[in-house]
């Protein structure tokens, strides 16, 4: 007996074409972990952390070119370091340069607080390392880092040397790996905290960071945990959260919400609507990051993060790999939030739940400096205040303040270039990094909202005095979105724009974003106005006329 094959064919009658293997996205677990790119190559030939090695050995010693390519643009960001820009090359070039002849022979430099108590001795340090090693250089990241320029090879082995004495440091502070964390800055302090994360954070900290097994994921991991119900951590864009909640019957815990991340292609996070005990929490954090190591799309950068995992799977088949693959136990259902109490910035003076009190103060679009952070520690003890904890929102908190010398404190905030009774503008202001350092920027931020936070000071008094909300105003250099553009009521992306036949830097705005945090009751992304390109010298006009409309013409609630 013969066996006859037949060929398939299309609708058409015609032999039809076999189907396409679809080309792989380097997940590890279903496509093997064959490197599909540069990046991925250069992180499985050698391990990212073990460069501080060489750093402290070799780099240090022989100068900037002594350094390896694949260390110096690659490796380096998991020990916190990036070239910073060159001065003077305007945005107009950004795109045209190739990115050495971007890139200065300095660093700027990133060191994790994640969310815990600065002591006036940490702060001395910080402010040393500015002043001996950064021109004074010192921000306050949307990611409580605090971030230096200008800072050459030969001081690192120093740096991290004064660091250490204080329990700081820069481990995966950038890179492929598990960023800084986002702490309540009133974690453990506050009357009315829901659960106090300090320990869940202490605890993930001391078992995860520097572990080689987790410092090569698909791209950058970004955590946020926090026990307070002002929803102070932006903990819809992060990779993961978890927030303070009060199960029914359980009691306190966390809602855990993964997937969220803005730049290019923002998507808020989602929850996966589980309950999370303080004991359980490391180990559903240790799941979560695997998941994305070892799930996670590492064939195009900008397909990387984890939200496009969570696109592709929802939230449902996420919770339950989770549970089935990572955790071997299923998590029992919790509740969500509860909307936000009040503004997660901490501004003002409060009371702590041992009588003593806290205070946020606000500097302008995050800028310290050396001279800032040895002034706080100065202040500290001489008001016999505890520490000072950084926010998400570029403020600083003191802790600790004995009743009798708030005002004491408060007032000798002001000439630190703090205050603890900002305007409305320079409370809801921020902006990143810019084109002062940062490679990848086209315009300048910093200075452009400082200019604008001191001009709408001047013209808005009164509207300011109206708004119970705040209206915030985040300012970015290009369009990836460090300073958070789609979360903000006003959001400024920066661009080359042509204004009569002129190219000029300027802004494309987003309106209408919004965090739960920030005096809203829940997250939401704002939207591109399409066609409106402002000049960067003409922002404070544009952002008065939308107060002054917002002003006179918003209905109750709005
Ligand atoms: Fe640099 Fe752009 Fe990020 Fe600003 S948003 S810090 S310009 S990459």
């Amino acid at each position: 007996m013969t066996t006859q094959t037949t060929t398939p064919q299309d609708a058409a009658g015609r032999p039809a074409r076999p189907a396409r293997t679809p080309k792989p996205n380097g997940q590890w677990k279903i496509d093997g972990t064959t490197p599909l790119n540069h990046n991925e190559e250069f992180k499985q030939e050698g391990p990212p952390l073990e460069v501080r090695e060489r750093i402290e050995s070799t780099y240090a010693h022989e100068g900037f070119d002594s350094i390896a390519d694949d260390d110096l643009h690659g490796r380096f960001r998991w020990w916190g370091l990036y070239t910073q820009r060159k001065p003077g090359i305007d945005g107009g070039r950004t795109a045209t340069l190739e990115p050495h002849e971007l890139e200065d022979r300095y660093f700027m430099l990133r060191v994790r607080t994640d969310g815990a108590e600065l002591t006036p001795d940490a702060l001395r340090v910080l402010g040393g390392i500015s002043e001996d090693f950064g021109r004074g250089t010192a921000d306050v990241t949307d990611r409580q880092n605090i971030q230096y320029h200008w800072i050459e090879i030969e001081s690192m082995p120093e740096i991290w040397r004064r660091l250490d004495t204080v329990g700081l440091e820069t481990t995966t502070a950038c890179g492929d790996s598990p960023r800084a964390f986002l702490g309540s800055p009133v974690a453990g302090i506050a009357s009315d905290e829901i659960i106090d994360a300090t320990p869940v954070i202490d605890e993930i900290k001391r078992r995860f960071i520097g572990d080689p097994a987790l410092a090569n994921l698909p791209r950058k991991f970004k955590t946020a945990i926090s026990g307070h119900p002002s929803l102070d951590v932006v903990h819809e864009i992060n990779d993961i959260s978890l927030v303070g909640v009060e199960h029914p019957e359980r009691g306190a815990g966390f809602d855990l919400w993964v997937g969220g991340g803005l730049s290019t292609a923002p998507r808020l996070g989602e929850r996966l609507g589980v309950f999370v005990t303080a004991d359980q929490a490391p180990d559903v954090w240790h799941g979560v990051i695997r998941i994305f190591r070892d799930y996670g799309y590492r064939r195009l950068r900008n397909k990387a993060r984890l939200k496009f995992l969570l696109k592709d799977w929802g939230p449902e088949k996420f919770r339950e790999v989770l549970e089935t693959e990572y955790l071997g136990y299923a998590l029992p259902d919790g509740p969500p939030p509860a909307p936000a109490t009040r503004p997660g910035d901490h501004v003002g003076v409060h009371e702590q739940k041992d009588g003593d009190f806290y205070v946020g103060a606000a500097p302008v679009v995050g800028r310290v400096g050396g001279g800032t952070l040895t002034g706080l520690a100065d202040l500290l003890e001489s008001v016999g205040a505890r520490s000072a904890r950084l926010t998400a929102h570029q403020k600083v908190v003191v802790l600790g303040v004995p009743a009798d010398r708030v005002d004491e404190l408060v007032d000798g905030l002001e000439p630190l270039g703090l205050t603890a009774r900002p305007s409305l503008f320079r409370r809801n202001t921020i902006a990143c990094t810019g084109i002062e350092f940062c490679k990848l920027a086209i315009v300048d931020t910093k200075d452009t909202a400082a200019r604008v936070i001191a001009e709408l000071e001047q013209r808005l008094d009164e509207q300011a005095e109206q708004l119970d909300r705040p209206i915030s105003l985040n300012v970015n250099g290009c369009p990836n979105s460090c300073a958070r553009i789609q979360t903000a009521d006003i959001g400024l992306k920066g661009q080359i724009i042509t204004v009569d036949g002129e190219q000029m830097p300027g802004f494309q705005v987003h309106l209408g974003g919004s965090l739960a945090g920030q005096g809203h009751d829940a997250g939401g992304l704002g939207r591109t106005v399409r066609g409106l390109k402002i000049p960067a010298t003409e922002i404070a006009d544009y952002v008065e006329r939308v107060v002054r409309r917002y002003a006179a013409d918003r209905t109750d609630g709005e």
